[in-house]
């Protein structure tokens, strides 16, 4: 798509964000944004190149020794005042996610914009106090900024994944160079109106919009990149470490998962199912801590198979602006038909359909898919051990406790989990074998200061909180 020839009616972003300034880019390519609900181009952003990247890591090495020396009370201002722009956009940002990933209007009001503003301000109080320098026999032991960042993010949570490594890096007098993902682009433009507007020093976070392959793998091989923090799929990344190792840099990795949740034989299995379908469905599946294996004590599996299909049909499919919507598109066409090739596979390998499926009307424009659920799922077929990153949930069976472990744990995955008892020693013993890096306990809330990352091939490293400024630092050891 030629960017001159854009219709003015369309959110056309045609710069970079690079140096403090907007600039342009060193081609005229562009990539459209798709409107998932209805298969209309809503928007486009620069298809940034090699050289954009080479340009922008050179701004934010520039602007690094500045950025590193300033005061923590000073950085804490600047995100403060970066908090206070992006707070007075989060209802620009609830429409743009709304529009290019479709999550319905409220739940985006709630956590899409709601969430990245509880980091941030999370960030701007860690800013004022960096880690503590500790004394060790003869050594005093200091943590500094690792240098320049490279942030590649995915599209379902568009402005929470950029905030959860850009505030944590800032914080720790690291700068940064971003690549949001290329389907849901406009978000980030939204973020980086409030940096201009908050008046951040140049060069400290520089914008390149683009595709993996192309700028994408420019950061992560960029030899002046001393970080690379990614979110995505497990395997981008590989590739993305594999970019890294062989320049023996750091890399950050929050990925996939397959994440279980276990109601036990005493739980308040109303409760327990209510939350579990809605973390399974929320924004339409795809969200990598997704509880997607449904573990059920088999005292308490047919009323629990009630419970599930009654709390589905409830699930109302459609418009993410229109109020009654639960269930938005999924973000894209080729997502929509991976989802359903799954749901094809789970019925050919035998799994028992409960709800939804591939014979339940759908509006007829968009990447719809009906929320999904099938029991009986053998804990080794492909529905248990592969992330669907849609509304497919699968039902499994257990008979002890020690069964039920062992199911949760037979995952390439360990980013999430939960476990409901009435008995919450019972419960954290059973938290505690479960191999994964969070574990909710009866509905446990999201907490945004705790540290967040995956076991296994779920990830490398952790992100928010104390946890999550600490990834951007290097540790030095001077002895006395
Ligand atoms: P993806 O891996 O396709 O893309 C993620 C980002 O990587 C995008 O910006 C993309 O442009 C870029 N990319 C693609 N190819 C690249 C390459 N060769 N080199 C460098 N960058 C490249 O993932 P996605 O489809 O955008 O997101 C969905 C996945 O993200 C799911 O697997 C989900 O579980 C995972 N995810 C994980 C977390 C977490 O914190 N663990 C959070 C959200 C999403």
């Amino acid at each position: 798509m030629d960017l001159a020839a854009a219709p003015p009616a369309l959110l056309v972003r045609r710069h970079l964000h690079v140096a403090g300034a907007w600039v342009d880019p060193a081609d005229g390519e562009a990539i459209p944004v798709e409107n998932p609900a209805t298969g209309e181009i809503v928007g486009q952003v620069p298809a940034g190149t090699p050289a954009d990247v080479d340009r922008a890591v050179a701004a934010a090495r520039a602007a690094f020794p500045g950025w590193a020396a300033t005061a923590p009370a000073e950085r804490a201002a600047h995100l403060d005042r970066l908090h206070a722009a992006l707070a007075a956009r989060a209802e620009a940002i609830a429409h743009t996610v709304a529009l290019e990933l479709g999550t319905p209007l409220k739940l985006a009001t709630r956590v899409q914009a709601g969430l990245p503003l509880t980091v941030l301000r999370s960030m701007v109080e860690l800013a004022a106090r960096p880690p503590a320098e500790q004394t060790v026999g003869n050594s005093l032991v200091v943590r500094e900024p690792v240098g320049v960042v490279g942030a590649i993010t995915p599209w379902n949570y568009p402005l929470h994944q950029v905030v959860a490594k850009v505030a944590p890096a800032l914080a720790a007098g690291c700068t940064v160079v971003l690549k949001p993902s290329e389907l849901t682009p406009l978000t980030a433009y939204l973020l980086f109106d409030a940096v201009s507007e908050a008046g951040l020093p140049a060069g400290v976070i520089n914008l390149v919009p683009g595709t993996g392959p192309v700028v994408g793998e420019a950061l992560a091989a960029h030899p002046d990149v001393d970080l690379v923090s990614f979110t995505g799929s497990t395997a981008t990344g590989r590739r993305v470490a594999h970019l890294v190792a062989d320049r023996i840099a750091r890399v950050a990795l929050e990925l996939g998962g397959k994440s279980a949740n276990l109601i036990l034989a005493d739980a308040d299995l109303p409760t327990a199912v209510k939350v579990g379908i809605g973390n399974a469905f929320l924004n339409s599946g795809q969200t990598c801590t997704a509880w997607t294996r449904l573990l059920v004590h088999r005292d308490r599996y047919a009323e629990a198979l009630d419970l599930i299909a009654t709390a589905v049909a409830s699930y109302r499919t459609g418009d993410p602006f229109d109020p009654a919507t639960r269930l938005g598109p999924l973000v894209s066409a080729a997502q929509a038909e991976r989802v359903r090739g799954h749901v094809e596979r789970a019925l050919a390998d035998g799994a028992r359909l409960v709800a939804g499926g591939p014979d339940v009307p759908l509006p007829p424009r968009g990447h719809f898919v009906a929320p999904t659920v099938f029991a009986d799922v053998h804990p080794d077929s492909a529905l248990a051990q592969e992330e669907v990153f849609g509304p497919v949930l699968a039902v499994i069976p257990f008979d002890d406790t020690d069964e039920a472990v062992a199911i949760a744990n037979n995952s390439r995955y360990g980013l999430a989990g939960a476990v409901w008892s009435a008995d919450e020693n019972q419960a954290l013993a059973v938290a505690r074998r479960l191999r994964t890096g969070q574990v909710d306990i009866n509905g446990g809330a999201f907490n945004p200061l705790a540290p967040f990352g995956g076991y296994k091939q779920s990830g490398l490293g952790r992100e928010l909180g104390p946890a999550g400024v600490e990834e951007f630092t290097e540790l030095k050891a001077i002895q006395r």
